[in-house]
Parts: C-alpha cells; sequence; structure tokens
C-alpha cells in the first residue's frame, strides 16, 4: 500500500513543456482517475510516476519516499496498458507467472497468488489456453492477472479499456472497481473517457494542457464544475451553454442573460458577483431543465428528436446556441415545435465568460 504525492511536477521535450507543474496528493488505497482530452498530459504523468519517463522538475514521493531517480523495478508498481501486452506463445497461466520467474521466485510461492487471481478474475477454466484462444475482455483480464500477483502497493491503468467494446467497457469497469473494492490498494487510472472516471474514481483529477484544471469526487465535479472546462467535459449528452450580458428583463421584474441575437433567457437568481453589463455564460445540463406551460425561462426551437428508451433527447436551439433538453416523458413534441423551457435556479451554472471561471 502506498499513498502518492506529486509536488510541483512539471516535464519538459526539449524545449517544449507538455506538463507544467503538477501537484497532486493521493492517499493511501485510493483510486484516482486522471481525465482530459487525448494530449493534455495525463500519460506523461503515469509514466513519470511509473518511472518509464525521466521527471524534469519537482518530487515524487510514493509511500512517504522520493521516487524521481527510482528504476521502475524498485517503486513496487503494476502497470495494465491499452495493449493486453501478453506474450503468444505462453498460457494463460505462463503469462501471469512470467513476472514471479523472471524475479526468480519458487513456485510454490507464486502458484497460490495465480491460483487466487485467477479466481477472483473468472479465468480459473482458462489457465491452459493461448491468449488468441480468449476473447478481448479475457485476455484485458489476463493482463489485470500478471498486475495482482505483483502485489503491488500501487496500481497504474493506462486507457485499460479502450481497446474493447462498448458492452465488454462497461463489464470490465464493474469488474475492475470491484478488485480495488476487494484489495482495497491504491490506483492510479488514466482515460479520456469521462463516463469512465464518473463511475470508478474515488477522485477526478481533470487535466487539460498540462494543468490540473479541477481535483474533487464525481459528483461534487458534476455538480460543482470550476470552470467551463470542467463543466464542459463532464456529462454526456453535455452541458448546454449560452454567453450573453447580465441585463435588466425586458418584460417583467428581474434580471436576464440578454443573448447575442436579443433574446433572453430569464434569471430567477442575479449572482452578486455579476452587476449588469457583465459578460457572463450560463450552463444548465440537459436533465435539469423542465418543459413547462407556465411563463417560461427560456424557449428551444426544436429541430431533432432523439429516443434512447429511457429518456427523450430534444435538440435545438436557444438564441443560435445548440442545446439538448432530456426528458423521461414519452413527449409528443416534433421538430419544428418551439418549447417553453423552466430552468430551475438551483441548477443554473454561471460562469465568467473572459477567464471561465465559476460565479456561482
Ligand atoms: P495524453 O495521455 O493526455 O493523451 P500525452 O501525455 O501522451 O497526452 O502527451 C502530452 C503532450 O506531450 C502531447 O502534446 C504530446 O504530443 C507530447 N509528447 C508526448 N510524448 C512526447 C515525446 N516523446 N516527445 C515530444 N513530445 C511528446
Amino acid at each position: 500500500m502506498a499513498a502518492v504525492q506529486l509536488s510541483g511536477i512539471f516535464k519538459r521535450y526539449g524545449d517544449t513543456q507538455v506538463v507544467h507543474g503538477i501537484d497532486l496528493d493521493i492517499d493511501d488505497g485510493e483510486f484516482v482517475v486522471l481525465v482530459g482530452p487525448s494530449g493534455c498530459g495525463k500519460s506523461t504523468l503515469m509514466r513519470m510516476v511509473a518511472g518509464l519517463e525521466e521527471i524534469s522538475g519537482g518530487d515524487l514521493l510514493i509511500g512517504g519516499t522520493r521516487a524521481n531517480t527510482l528504476a521502475p523495478q524498485q517503486r513496487n508498481i503494476s502497470m495494465v496498458f491499452q495493449s493486453y501486452a501478453l506474450y503468444p506463445h505462453l498460457s494463460v497461466y505462463d503469462n501471469i507467472a512470467f513476472g514471479p520467474r523472471i524475479r526468480k521466485e519458487s513456485s510454490t510461492t507464486f502458484k497460490p497468488r495465480i491460483d487466487a487471481a485467477a479466481k477472483m478474475l473468472n479465468l480459473s477454466g482458462y489457465l491452459d489456453r493461448l491468449p488468441r484462444a480468449l476473447s478481448g475482455g479475457q485476455r484485458q483480464r489476463v493482463a489485470m492477472g500478471r498486475a495482482v500477483v505483483r502485489e503491488p502497493s500501487l496500481f497504474l491503468f493506462d486507457e485499460p479499456l479502450s481497446n474493447l467494446d462498448a458492452k465488454l467497457r462497461v463489464q470490465m469497469r464493474t469488474e475492475i472497481k470491484a478488485l480495488h473494492q476487494r484489495l482495497k490498494n491504491t490506483v492510479i487510472y488514466v482515460t479520456h473517457d469521462q463516463i469512465e472516471a464518473m463511475t470508478m474514481a474515488d477522485r477526478i483529477v481533470v487535466m487539460n494542457a498540462g494543468r490540473i484544471e479541477q481535483i474533487g469526487r464525481p459528483l461534487e465535479l458534476y455538480d460543482r464544475p470550476a470552470n467551463l472546462f470542467v463543466a464542459s467535459f463532464l456529462g454526456s449528452p453535455s452541458m448546454n451553454f449560452a454567453e450573453g450580458v447580465i441585463a435588466n428583463r425586458t418584460q417583467g421584474a428581474g434580471v436576464a442573460l440578454k443573448l447575442a441575437d436579443g433574446s433572453e433567457v430569464a434569471l430567477e437568481r442575479a449572482p452578486a458577483s455579476a452587476a449588469p453589463g457583465a459578460k457572463v455564460t450560463l450552463g444548465v445540463r440537459p436533465e435539469h431543465i423542465e418543459i413547462t406551460v407556465q411563463i417560461p425561462d427560456a424557449a428551444l426551437d426544436v429541430e431533432v428528436i432523439e429516443p434512447t428508451g429511457a429518456e427523450t433527447h430534444l435538440y435545438g436551439k436557444i438564441g443560435g446556441n445548440s442545446w439538448c433538453v432530456t426528458t423521461r416523458e414519452r413527449s409528443k413534441i416534433e421538430p419544428g415545435q418551439r418549447v417553453a423551457l423552466r430552468l430551475p435556479a438551483e441548477h443554473i451554472h454561471l460562469f465568467d465568460t473572459e477567464s471561465g471561471r465559476r460565479l456561482v
């Protein structure tokens, strides 16, 4: 078991800096997911923790010990990659036993560990098979088995599910989470998939362009994103946005967000920090918008309707912005219709348009 501390970690390739001073404390036994768009530096960061990339600056502590210059094998880490990296000519058992044999452990010590890992990962019936006779999910489980028998203090996963089909991805997601609940080891898991991050993490680290945008529990980030980047990155369909200027309402009392085309979105609560004239971006999640027969806060011109079974997505425009409204009702709304919407004040996010930072 190991806590991991990163302070002021940066990475340069020649003159180009790609990771810009990362501070992150990971508790012993915690499952932390690094998530962000492709190229944001999450793999580089993890490879520095693994010892596969040199750390250009800052301090890395694993289990309280400075690990910056330790060789990968001295860090007591197991890593699972996107490509399973199995030996094709070795059986499942021999693939899992490869590490212990290299380390010259006797089979009497490692065999029980392999049997236990195989049982835990539902591989007991497949130990004699070659990797080519396994499904993608089974191969990924062998890769995990190999990581588990090392009994590492720290597990690193680099996009381990990217090569699996959608259904298997969901299944393996649950299995990895269950594995963590059983082993209670420290996990750093890299993915570009926000659903994986939301469903698996104790804490999510959202990265962008080599920096951390926000760290927090999944629902904390979902409910109170610190800035526009996090707000738009987490959630599917993603949060709706409308840029505008705070103004007094043309009709009725109170304030509104005046959009570029002159239309208004009524705001029940004006943010104290945004006086009339302030440039603000409103955000609201599709599932928080209500279709109303009362005086609306905004109106959606519906263009496309997508029923998914459990819910229906209405796509359309509000003052030139593309929005999605999710409803659980089997609605009779047709494309071309204008739908009246209520935007509940408790679900409205407001951001400073220029800095992107959250106002309320
Ligand atoms: P992610 O895992 O988030 O997709 P990476 O960590 O792989 O991102 O890459 C972060 C940035 O570092 C990218 O801009 C990438 O082009 C750059 N990069 C990665 N490896 C190298 C390298 N060996 N030399 C130069 N630039 C690199």
